[in-house]
């Protein structure tokens, strides 16, 4: 197994920091939310520091929850447990062994070797992100209260893995910029911080294709993961139609319809790199003789414009996938975004053939399932190309969903 050295991190403190909730702040954390926010507390006991655990009572001194405590970040106290709970070394285990037993079928999937190990607060572990590709393990820090619980945290996180057969032999941490200096300090700075250096691109399986992750540099931890459900079904949609992929990143999509035999496959993305490893990844499955054959061009531009210029072209395609960026990051852009989603499924129904199919995704938590299929079908009707929604999918069983802004991912699929 990897050898790792956390004996320069720090402890947690023995100490508890009571926390004080402001009346009525208490419902979040009772709700299942996993986050206390600064101007939600009146009072903590003494100056904790990041990590320590943190106890919330609320304003007549009733026991709410326990969390960890972020003196630096406006997210005050990250919620481990509503209730009590004995926060330590124990409960991490806890939520990782519960954490993988999820992803059982995952872990000994022969062909996937891409996956997410943890899902932040909805594996119980808010702040941590754990992502595998191939024997590398990418670790995303929202949060310093991890820098004293790693010590602990990640042996067990290993060895859970080593149990189940999965090998890893580099970590490679990657932190929010918040945070960065906090684990830079520790050595745990954006990079391979165990096992060989990273000298390019991760190559992973998903499904049995290959595909390129840059863990740092990349979008997410370097791959899309959360879509590897709605690539598998789009595989079994794609045979004989032409295929066109917008906001196509590395071509997630584009090789599995490519697979499914596809007559052709466009892939768009506004990122010259994006379309280059999207090239690339082409090339790496060379050896699937239905990629191979497969007439396929990455296209670098502005989704909205490429679209308006096939339509003006009379290019048309029997396929059509749009999994745009999220629009909406704040509630303040919900109507922004509804907005950019009905200008996309317009300019998609455009270049869709009668009768072909199209999949709308959107990954943003603030537009809410049905507002999004309620705007798309309203869209589609008025535009003179009504959807006939006949699937509608949500998170996979390695992104799990456990409150309410959890739930960000959805796709329709329709034919028009
Ligand atoms: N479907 C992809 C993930 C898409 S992420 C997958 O399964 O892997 C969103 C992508 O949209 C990013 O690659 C980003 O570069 C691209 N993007 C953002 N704005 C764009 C625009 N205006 N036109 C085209 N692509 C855009």
């Amino acid at each position: 197994m990897l050898e790792i050295d956390l004996s320069h991190t720090p402890q947690p403190g023995e100490r508890p920091v009571s926390v004080r909730l402001r009346r009525g702040a208490e419902a979040s954390v009772r709700r299942g939310e996993p986050w206390v926010f600064d101007t939600a507390v009146t009072r903590v006991s003494h100056d904790g520091a990041a990590g320590d655990t943190a106890v919330l009572y609320d304003h007549r001194n009733k026991l709410v929850g326990v969390g960890l405590f972020d003196p630096d970040s406006p997210i005050r106290v990250r919620v481990l447990a509503s209730g009590g709970a004995a926060v330590g070394p124990a409960l991490f285990a806890e939520r990782i062994d519960a954490a993988l037993e999820r992803r059982e079928a995952l872990s000994q999937a022969p062909n996937t070797t891409g996956w997410r190990v943890l899902h932040g607060p909805n594996d119980g572990l808010p702040g941590l992100v754990a992502d595998l590709y191939a024997s590398t393990l990418v670790l995303k820090f929202y949060s310093a209260a991890w820098t004293p619980r790693l010590r602990t945290t990640l042996p067990h996180l290993l060895g859970a893995l080593a149990r189940r057969g999965v090998v890893v032999d580099r970590v490679v941490t990657r932190t929010a910029r918040a945070v960065a200096d906090a684990f830079a300090r520790l050595g745990l700075g954006d990079g391979a911080v165990f096992g060989a250096a990273l000298d390019g691109p991760v190559l992973f399986h998903e499904n049995g294709i290959v595909y390129e992750a840059e863990p740092i540099v990349g979008q997410k931890t370097g791959f899309f993961l959360d879509q590897r459900e709605n690539r598998e079904r789009i595989e079994a949609l794609a045979a004989g139609r032409a295929t066109l992929n917008v906001f196509s990143y590395t071509g997630g999509f584009s090789l599995y319809a490519a697979r499914g035999g596809a007559a052709r496959v466009r892939s768009v993305d506004i990122s010259a790199p994006a379309s280059a490893a999207c090239e690339r990844n082409f090339a790496h499955n060379r050896k699937d003789p239905r990629i191979a054959a497969t007439d396929h061009r990455a296209v670098t531009g502005d989704a909205f414009e490429v679209l308006d210029a096939m339509r003006r072209d009379g290019e048309r395609f029997g396929l059509v996938i749009i999994d745009p960026p999220s629009f909406a990051k704040r509630a303040a852009e919900t109507e922004r975004a509804l907005h950019a989603y009905a200008r996309l499924a317009r300019l998609g129904l455009d270049v869709l053939e009668p009768g072909g199919v199209i999949a709308l995704a959107s990954c943003s938590s603030r537009v809410t399932p049905d507002a999004f299929r309620e705007n798309a079908e309203r869209t589609a009707r008025a535009h003179g190309r009504p959807l006939d929604v006949f699937d509608v999918t949500g998170q996979p069983v390695d992104h799990p969903a456990t409150f309410a802004d959890a739930a960000y991912l959805k796709c329709i699929y329709a034919r028009a």
